[in-house]
């Protein structure tokens, strides 16, 4: 009977054992076996790859919510030199959006600095234009950006993994698309990336971070791992698909890996000038998805603050444009603040809650007493938008284009608990009003209008008029300062002509909603000009030259 009963308990024993699956280390520790053997991957002192890279925006689509903009193309090479941590990658991006251009740059990460040889996007910092040849130090939210996005991407990582075996804790097991995979938590500095195994293989599936998105708030963003190929005994990763909430956003195939081939130190040094100063990686609240994604398009302005360049100007500020109407500039992006009687009405909450935070901080000390009581958003593009939230929370009313409605009802359904910049709240009650056509705010003292134009940028997408200061508001659309007038109209600038006919408005001056710099220079001339205002004799001479002087640069000026 007792031999019996141990014979019990040992079977259960073995039973229990042979459907426990792996866990913690265990997959980590299998998964460096399938990749090649920790000797093999110990052994690997310098990794060279190429490949190619295609990326699409949601955020940037046509019409609200639907397909994503396709939006670069690229070719890079990247060598990495594992003992130092520091990596090269040269890239050759050409942009489909939002215009055809090519950007051939480098991009030096190191574990302290990050730097960039050439020109790689529109939104060009100080130190980008003053360089000569044209380069600057990374930001440090672009430099964490990057650090975290290698060690992702590294053949490494499930090396990394094993020798820190105290920042490895198991997940559980993961389900995504019906399949489930055993999971394990790796934390790097203040970050944590879910890594799945494959359970036949027991290669890395997919790493995930969990982010937050501008638009749609807590959202996941996984590395997709296929088409492991032996590369010089290194097992990799071919095929590299990140998903933005299940949404391929980047497709990466390797098309060629060395192992060990030697790579000119030079190579991977930062030049003295730009290392020194160069900021830190930054910790805490980055802007992950910002920053990656505006590269995507290449507009992104390499700053520590997103929303400005903190080597040009010391933030944000409100200047003039009419009496009761103040343009937020200094930034990448801007927004319009119009008084009216009671109230306020503000166009466009660009970049972040943060930033809406301070131009409401802004309007307040402004003009006190008066809420804003509409957010008039030109278009739903996640650099006018991503600051709704803000708006939202303190009553304001979200005026959208036809057929933005129901986009933004989901917008602001979705759940936000990683908001740097505004906690948790219930937003789901907040009111959107659809503009079909036009919608007029009149109350007695002055009349604005948001205007729907037909356009090539997207569906929707609205212009804002004040009537009495015959000031325009416009986004995306007009483009000055980013080149000279070509000889006919583009499509944009046609349709915004056109739209301003229709309309029936007069405008003798547009406000941007997006910085271009020589464009903010004629802008400055023309501060606290007050012959600009709408008169009963028009604009002013000097309102006139400016308009001139907009129209040089490929502004319709009054139609
Ligand atoms: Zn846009």
């Amino acid at each position: 009977m007792k031999r019996a009963g141990l014979l019990l308990a040992i079977s259960l024993i073995v039973a229990s054992c042979a459907t426990m699956q792996p866990q913690g280390q265990e997959l980590v520790a299998r998964a460096v076996q399938a990749m090649g053997g920790a000797e093999t991957l110990a052994g690997v002192k310098t990794l060279s790859v190429k490949g190619t890279v295609r990326q699409w925006e949601p955020e940037q689509s046509m019409v609200p919510g639907g397909e994503m903009r396709f939006a670069c193309e690229s070719t890079f090479e990247a060598v990495s030199d594992v003992g130092t941590n520091a990596t090269r990658i040269d890239w050759v991006r050409n942009f489909a959006y939002p215009a055809p251009r090519t950007f051939t740059f480098s991009e030096i990460v190191t574990p302290d600095a990050g730097y960039v040889a050439g020109i790689d996007s529109n939104g060009r910092t100080k130190q980008s234009l003053d360089s000569n040849p044209p380069a600057h130090a990374m930001s440090g939210l672009r430099l964490a950006t990057s650090q975290r996005e290698l060690r992702r991407g590294s053949s490494l990582l499930s090396l990394e993994m094993l020798k820190n075996p105290d920042r490895v804790s198991s997940a559980g097991a993961v389900t995504v698309g019906g399949v489930s995979y055993p999971a394990v938590d790796y934390r790097a500095g203040d970050q944590t990336m879910t890594v799945l195994f494959d359970p036949a293989t027991g290669l890395p599936a997919r790493i995930r971070t969990l982010d937050y998105d501008n638009i749609w708030g807590d959202v996941t963003y996984d590395l997709v791992l296929a088409d492991w190929k032996a590369m010089d005994g290194l097992r990799v990763a071919t095929s590299r698909k990140y998903e933005l909430n299940g949404r391929t956003v980047i497709d990466i195939k390797i098309t060629d890996g060395k192992v060990n081939a030697p790579i000119a130190a030079e190579r991977l040094t930062i030049p003295a000038a730009f290392k020194t100063g160069a900021p830190k990686p930054a910790t805490g609240p980055v802007p992950y998805q910002w920053v990656i994604r505006r590269q995507f398009i290449g507009t992104y302005l390499d700053s520590d603050a997103p929303s400005y360049d903190t080597r040009a100007t010391s933030g944000l500020r409100l200047e003039e444009r009419a009496p009761g109407v103040q343009h937020v500039v200094g930034g990448s992006h801007h927004s319009l603040i119009v008084e009216m009687r009671d109230y306020l009405i503000v166009f466009d909450a660009p970049v972040s809650d943060g930033h809406s935070k301070w131009v409401l901080n802004a309007a307040r000390t402004k003009y006190p007493g008066k809420p804003v009581r509409f957010l008039v958003l030109t278009h739903h593009h996640m650099d006018h938008a991503g600051g709704v939230r803000a708006f939202a929370a303190q009553g304001a009313t979200i005026i959208v284009g036809q057929g933005a409605g129901e986009h933004f009802r989901r917008v602001l359904a979705a759940p936000f608990k990683r908001n740097p910049d505004l906690g948790a709240r219930d937003l789901t009650a907040t009111p959107i009003a659809e503009v079909g056509d036009k919608r007029l705010f009149n109350d007695g003292t002055r009349e604005v209008g948001a205007y729907v134009i037909e356009n090539p940028h997207a569906t929707g997408l609205m212009i804002g008029y004040v009537a009495d200061a015959r000031l325009g508001f416009v986004t995306d659309i007009w483009s000055p300062g980013a080149g000279p007038l070509p000889d006919k109209l583009n499509p944009n600038l046609a349709a915004l002509v056109t739209g301003v006919k229709k309309a029936g408005i007069s405008p003798a001056r547009f406000a941007g909603g997006t910085a271009r710099w020589p464009t903010m220079r004629r802008s400055r001339r023309s501060k606290g000009n007050s012959s600009s205002r709408g008169t009963d004799h028009g604009p002013g001479l000097r309102s006139q030259r400016s308009a001139r002087a907009d129209c040089r640069t490929g502004a319709p000026g009054p139609p």
